[in-house]
């Protein structure tokens, strides 16, 4: 149990984070599978992610069905749980409607990795799109986004978002920054001209140098850091 009140702690903080960092506004959110079982542990659909508290953590199947909480689940948590269902590695899944990543889901070119730090969370190769633009409301579709994720940790969804996925929350959170950030540059970047893709060794060998705990924990803590600041980890 103390490990639950921990991972509902971490989804509040992440959320608020992501709320501070304009990574999620009214919408999107991140979860956390249940250690040991089917379960996963996601952000309800009515509350704030400026002010979500552990205590409003719903607790679903993964069918989507809500098993505890009392809220409701989002709508889009076939998303979440259909990747837990599809992949025993994942630990911690987001789903933003992130304002770079979205909008270069728009266009008919790859995204790829050019930058290093941030960007090194993903790759190597482009970052897969999912291009069916409706929102993820059916097991189905939960099922074909699993799909279209495949092996990598982040997918593109056209004209929508994207979905993140690691081995914790804190690794969530961490790419959940660094897609973003990676998005704006090679937004600016591609303005200005052809984009200095990064080839599969520049990939691997940047991702080594970015992809650790030592990392997370830092884009962690400083975020945990400039949230409070701002007074938005009140009541956690
Ligand atoms: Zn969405």
């Amino acid at each position: 149990m103390a490990e639950l009140t921990e991972l509902k702690k971490k989804l509040a903080m992440s959320s608020r984070m992501l709320f501070n960092s304009g990574l999620v506004d009214y919408s999107g959110h991140i979860s956390v599978r249940i250690p040991g079982s089917d379960h996963l542990l996601i952000l309800p659909h009515p509350v704030s992610r400026a002010t979500v508290k552990p205590d409003d953590m719903v607790v679903t199947d993964f069918e989507g069905k809500v098993i505890e909480g009392k809220y409701k689940a989002p709508s889009e948590v076939y998303m979440h749980a259909r990747a837990y269902k599809a992949r025993n590695d994942i630990q911690s899944v987001a789903h933003l409607h992130n304002h770079m990543v979205a909008t270069l889901s728009m266009v008919d070119k790859p995204f790829y990795p050019a930058s290093s730090n941030p960007g090194a969370f993903f790759g190597p190769g482009a970052l897969p799109k999912y291009m069916d633009p409706a929102l993820i409301h059916t097991i189905e579709q939960g099922d074909a986004v699993a799909k279209a994720l495949g092996k990598a940790d982040a997918l593109m969804l056209r004209g929508h978002g994207s979905m993140v996925v690691a081995q914790s929350i804190e690794w969530v959170f961490a790419a959940c920054v660094d897609l973003e950030e990676a998005a704006s540059r090679f937004y600016k970047a591609a303005l200005l001209g052809p984009v200095l893709v990064y080839n599969e060794d520049e990939t691997q060998r940047v991702m080594k140098g970015r992809r650790k705990d030592s990392v997370v924990q830092k884009v962690w803590d400083h975020n945990v850091a400039k949230t409070k600041l701002v007074g938005l980890m009140d009541g956690i």
